[in-house]
């Protein structure tokens, strides 16, 4: 009911594929997750809901164009949507299982505004990814080398 609701302050119809992917969406950001499309048509199938790649992929469009979701696009041509939550924050990206990380800092927005001030230059949106490798994709530290042996 709650989603239906959301779907029309969107002013979008109110149709069951949108309804399944909006869900996905909302329980996906509850645990900070971003899906592809792919990702969100794999899901439907697991709950045995018939829809199509193809809708999946005009649905995220509609939702982007309306407003309810971000797309986010990173290197190597993979894009990932989030509910907009109207909660401005950076990603890092895992390049390895391409893990995405959500933060925010204070010191890095506020010096981003600056730079546009003193270049009189009127920002309207900023997207800050920082690629790297997850601690869970790092290889397993080295045993000490250098320590004494005990004998
Ligand atoms: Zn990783
Ligand atoms: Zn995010």
């Amino acid at each position: 009911v709650a989603d239906s609701q959301k779907l029309r302050e969107f002013g979008l119809k109110v149709t069951s594929p949108r309804m399944y992917i909006l869900e996905i969406l909302e329980k996906a950001g509850k645990q900070q997750l971003h899906m592809s499309a792919e990702d969100v048509y794999q899901r439907l199938l697991q709950l045995s809901e018939d829809v199509g790649l193809a809708t999946v992929y005009r649905v995220l469009t509609q939702f982007e164009a309306a407003g309810l979701v971000n797309k986010l696009n990173f290197e190597g041509g993979r894009s990932v949507f989030e509910l907009n939550q109207g909660l401005h924050h950076d990603h890092l990206v895992c390049v390895k299982c391409g893990k995405i990380i959500e933060f925010v800092d204070e010191l890095i927005e506020e010096r981003q505004k600056s730079i546009a001030a003193r270049e009189k230059f009127t920002m309207t949106d900023h997207s800050l990814n920082i690629y790297g490798v997850c601690h869970t994709c790092l290889p397993a530290p080295q045993a000490e080398s250098t320590s004494p042996q005990a004998v």
